[in-house]
């Protein structure tokens, strides 16, 4: 069964990417509302639908932890993805000022066993962990979404330009190719993301569009600097800690997915119950683009 553009009613915009929109949308067979991914390609048929191919792993395994897969096709060159609607959006709309240390912890929690999850049972790595492919729901689900499953759409990807925000691992600035890209890069990307979320602020330089001097400033500093660390006044020695370990700079010496489920940091609010859906609705409420707006 193949899903095409014709079985869909468009509804919003939900956001913009480097490689094409995300809608929402309603899928009229099923009666689902899905979020539908455009990637603007330049690939001859052949390269789609290995692509297509590829995807369909997906179909095969789900967690409660990665955004589900509805199928994908494609249009002339660009491919349109389908997956789970998340109706409270990105992380990096709702960790306004900061999130506390509690709510932290719970989405930690979910993105480490998203990303073990990735691994285990896809043997992927994600590739490009950030908060806003960190999608939430407003029943305070935290879930990934944009893992690398399809090799060809990770190499056509890679060929196009990197963001104004760096989540690259240092080795991955100087290594560049796709053989020094592994699992411990993601945990660096994890790190530096919680730090983003805990604190309200990406932590390195940001240029101005294609500024390319502020650019290199950025990445220098990834590379060269010391890395980045939460304050001590609003977060635990635990929590601090478990940053700091992923944000070592040697690879080899950032913990495993398993280590990391163990740290004290997770197993502190293990038994805890934090309202995540009162969170979830609390921020999407006060959300960073709705405030620009009025
Ligand atoms: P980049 O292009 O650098 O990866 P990005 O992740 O923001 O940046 P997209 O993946 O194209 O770009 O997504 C654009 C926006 O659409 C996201 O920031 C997110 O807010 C929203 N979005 C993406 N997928 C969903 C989804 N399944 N449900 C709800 N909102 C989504
Ligand atoms: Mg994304």
């Amino acid at each position: 069964y193949k899903i095409n553009m014709d079985e869909f009613e468009l509804l919003e915009e939900l956001g913009k990417g480097q490689y094409g929109t995300v809608q929402k949308v309603f899928h009229k067979p099923t009666n689902v509302t899905m979020a539908m991914k455009e990637i603007r390609l330049e690939l001859d048929e052949a390269k789609l639908n290995q692509i297509l191919m590829e995807l369909d792993i997906l179909h095969q395994s789900q967690s409660s932890y990665i955004v589900d897969f509805y199928g994908a096709f494609f249009i002339e060159t660009c491919v349109y993805y389908c997956m789970e609607y998340m109706d409270a959006g990105s992380l990096d709309k709702l960790y306004g000022e900061g999130v506390p240390e509690d709510v932290l912890a719970k989405i930690t929690s979910a993105m480490v066993k998203g990303l073990k999850f990735l691994k285990d049972s896809l043997k992927i790595i994600h590739r490009d962990v950030k908060p806003t492919n960190v999608l939430v729901n407003r029943e305070g689900e935290v879930k990934l979404c944009d893992f690398g499953v399809s090799g060809q759409l990770i190499q056509s990807l890679a060929k196009t330009n990197i963001g104004c925000q760096s989540y690259m691992a240092p080795e991955r600035i100087h290594g560049g190719d796709a053989s020094t890209y592994t699992v411990q890069s993601d945990v660096w990307s994890l790190g530096l993301s919680m730090l983003e979320l805990g604190t309200g602020k990406y932590p390195y330089p940001v240029p101005d569009k294609n500024e390319r001097v502020g650019l290199f400033a950025q990445l220098s500093a990834i590379v060269q600097g010391d890395p980045p660390c939460l304050p001590e006044d609003n977060f635990s020695a635990e929590c601090r800690d478990f940053v700091a370990q992923c944000l070592n700079k040697k690879p080899q010496n950032r913990p495993t997915y398993a280590q990391l489920l163990e740290h004290p940091f997770l197993k502190k609010y293990e038994d805890v119950d934090v309202d995540m859906k009162s969170w979830a609705e609390q921020a999407y409420s006060s959300r960073k683009d709705l405030l620009k707006q009025s």
